[in-house]
């Protein structure tokens, strides 16, 4: 079903003229609408970006370049996720836009959710299970469909297609789209197979995991203190029986798509803010240009060390989540600028951690003796873009290589208007009153829920992530596949652990001792419950961040059950289970006990006990509860997945072709805001 709903926005339009400065106005919170539309298991949003109009001319037009360079990055992220996503978003789109298509058909309207299911994942896989997309539409429908099309419509040689004829265009996407054995996987992490065999990403080419990890082994200098992140920027390739690296570079791989986005960083080199931000942009576009990884990583010690400009982004090739040998990064960009008001939070919080460090619940021998370099800051997303988008973290921090964390520290943010989104969008859709116990824990996450959120992330990146040492001699990949899941959980525990702590309230951050039970509540509901409303029946739990949430939920429900205190449990009413919290106080307890059994796990590199522990509480999933929270779910109707449309950002130029105000509306549709990004947007199909 296609729903699309669109209210007219308040007035935003009021444009510079005349000398004066531009106008642009923020719509208030209660009259703007944050839903756009709902398709298979996805609902997209938009955002407000709050004080936009508070930048100057100049920051305005910084802020324009980098959200240019940010859109030219789009197809990277299509290739990088499987080499046949950017012919099948083409031919797609083509159908989708074609004149002679009965758009009332079933077959083409199951062909419009498809295509808006792939811009949501940058491909044809699962943006967050990895699972290939089952077409609804016939395989019939499709071929004639694009046999229809004009051929000037068709995927060009610029695509791994080598403009054959349409017969050899459907030879190779008919089984890509169609055969469920085909490319079943993007991301394979499931051992005792090649992973790299197994996998439809498209990082690596001809080559096997073995002769991949032997390429890379033999490039690493264990004895270097200043690591590269060898294979970060290139497609590994087997040509000719030799095994190489195809860089993405300009010049190299991605070269349009690269060139472009440098087009943009110098216009925004140009009006920088200050020089050190200067600094950051210039050795961005040199790493463009040459793809040498060490001058990657003299980009990002510039980047971690500008922590006084207004306007930050991320531009390149950053996580690599979508690697399964963990080392080639996707590109994605956000661009952003400082929340001051509510940076006022993290400053707080990041002035604090060395009490935090003392304080914590973990061994004195695993707690760092001095922290340094956190730095943290709430942001104002101005535009999301590859991995970022359509679908968003809400906090990030970088650089990711260890050791440059631990020489020149890290940058930390919350990315609140896009909270604010996710929270606005989801009142009134029934989901508490429908899992919640009582109206009691109603009313406190409606009090509190979005606060403690923000604070728990503040917690969970900038001091979470931080805390701690391993002791002298560990390996940091000794917990290899668990590394991730072991990570992500010490770092919930920290702000969990320190949500409920009468400091938060001693340091303003909380407004009263009961508000951090909004945050259990909810955390609880969501790790023992409801997060199980993103699982397909049957199945196990994968996805890191989940794994975490269930760890720690599912582990002190046991704790509490076997120590018989009854802290927390799950009771039945009505047929329909609930988490019942009886002591909020206790459940810091063993939040601590737990924080200080992980910390010790990673410190010394405790192999076994991860595995053990992660088997144990993280994985399984009980199939009676997952059924019942599945239907009472589906009555809901509200989709688990969401996602984003960007802001349009316009630019004005006077006569002389200075800069002179930026626009900004904010209604531009889903299909619509896809169809312009791939027509004005894609270096690598044109
Ligand atoms: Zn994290």
């Amino acid at each position: 079903m296609k729903k699309i709903i669109f209210t007219a926005m308040a007035a935003l339009l009021l444009v510079g003229c005349g000398g004066k400065k531009n106008a642009l106005t923020t719509p208030a919170i209660d009259t703007f609408d944050y839903t756009v539309e709902q398709f298979a298991d996805m609902q997209i949003l938009r955002y407000r970006v709050p004080d936009v109009e508070k930048l100057s001319l100049r920051q305005q037009e910084m802020l324009y370049y980098l959200n240019e360079a940010a859109l030219q990055g789009r197809d990277i992220m299509f290739d990088q996720n499987c080499k046949y996503n950017l012919p099948i978003r083409q031919v797609l789109e083509a159908i989708y836009t074609d004149e002679n298509q009965d758009k009332t058909s079933a077959d083409f309207m199951a062909l419009e959710i498809y295509l808006k299911r792939v811009w949501v994942s940058n491909g044809i896989h699962h943006h967050y299970a990895g699972d290939k997309f089952t077409p609804e539409f016939s395989q019939v429908f499709f071929e004639n469909a694009v046999r229809k099309l004009p051929n000037e419509k068709l995927p060009n040689e610029k695509l791994p297609l080598n403009g054959g004829t349409v017969d050899d265009l459907l030879a190779t996407l008919v089984p890509v789209i169609f055969d469920p054995n085909i490319l079943p996987k993007r991301t394979n992490q499931a051992a005792g197979v090649d992973l790299l065999q197994t996998s439809a990403c498209n990082y690596y080419d001809g080559v096997t995991q073995l002769e991949a990890e032997n390429f890379y082994a033999k490039m690493k200098n264990p004895n270097d203190a200043e690591p590269i992140s060898y294979g970060l920027n290139s497609k590994l390739v087997k040509r000719n029986g030799v095994v190489q690296e195809d860089v993405y570079k300009i010049g190299g791989l991605y070269s349009e798509a690269l060139e472009k986005v440098v087009y943009w960083l110098e216009k925004a080199k140009n009006v920088a803010e200050n020089d050190q931000q200067r600094a950051v942009i210039e050795k961005l576009i040199e790493f463009n240009r040459t793809g040498n990884l060490r001058t990657f990583d003299e980009y990002a010690i510039l980047w971690v060390a500008d922590t006084t400009s207004t306007i930050d982004f991320i531009n390149g090739f950053t996580e690599t989540y979508g690697d399964p040998l963990g080392m080639k990064a996707s590109w994605e960009s956000l661009v952003n600028f400082k929340n001051e008001e509510a940076t006022k939070r993290t400053t707080i919080i990041s002035n604090n951690a060395q009490w935090f460090e003392d304080n914590s619940p973990v061994d004195k021998e695993f707690k760092k003796e001095e922290v340094k370099g956190v730095t943290a800051k709430v942001i104002t997303a101005a535009i999301l873009a590859g991995d970022c988008y359509p679908t968003t973290p809400i906090g990030i921090n970088l650089p990711n290589a260890n050791w440059i964390r631990v020489a020149h520290g890290s940058k930390s943010v919350t990315i609140e208007n896009i909270t604010e989104a996710y929270d606005q969008a989801a009142i009134g859709n029934g989901f508490l009153e429908e899992f919640a116990w009582s109206q009691n824990e109603i009313a406190l996450m409606d009090a509190y829920k979005s606060q403690t959120d923000n604070l728990h992330t503040d917690l969970h990146e900038c001091l979470g992530h931080g805390s701690g040492k391993l002791l002298p001699g560990v390996d940091p990949d000794a917990l290899k596949a668990y590394r991730a899941v072991i990570e992500e959980t010490r770092a919930d525990l920290f702000g969990l652990y320190f949500v409920a702590d009468p400091k938060m309230v001693e340091l303003g951050l909380l407004p009263n001792d009961s508000a951090y039970k909004a945050q259990y509540y909810s955390y609880f509901m969501n790790g023992l419950m409801t997060q199980l409303t993103r699982v397909e029946l049957g199945k196990n739990i994968e996805q890191s961040h989940m794994r975490n949430r269930q760890l720690i939920t599912k582990w002190v429900y046991h704790k509490s059950q076997t120590d018989g205190d009854r802290a927390v449990e799950i009771r039945e009413r009505d047929g329909k289970q609930f988490v019942v919290i009886n002591d909020y106080k206790l459940l810091q307890k063993h939040l601590g006990e737990l924080l200080a059994e992980i910390q010790r796990i990673k410190s010394t590199g405790d192999y076994k006990a991860a595995q053990n522990i992660v088997e144990t509480y993280a994985v399984k999933v009980d199939l009676d509860l997952h059924k019942e929270i599945l239907e009472r779910y589906a009555k809901l109707n509200i989709a688990p997945y969401k996602g984003f449309v960007n802001p349009v950002y316009t630019a004005q130029f006077d006569k002389k072709g200075n800069f002179s105000g930026l626009q900004i509306d904010y209604t531009e549709g889903y299909a619509e805001q896809h169809l312009r990004y791939s027509r004005d947007y894609s270096p690598l199909t044109k």
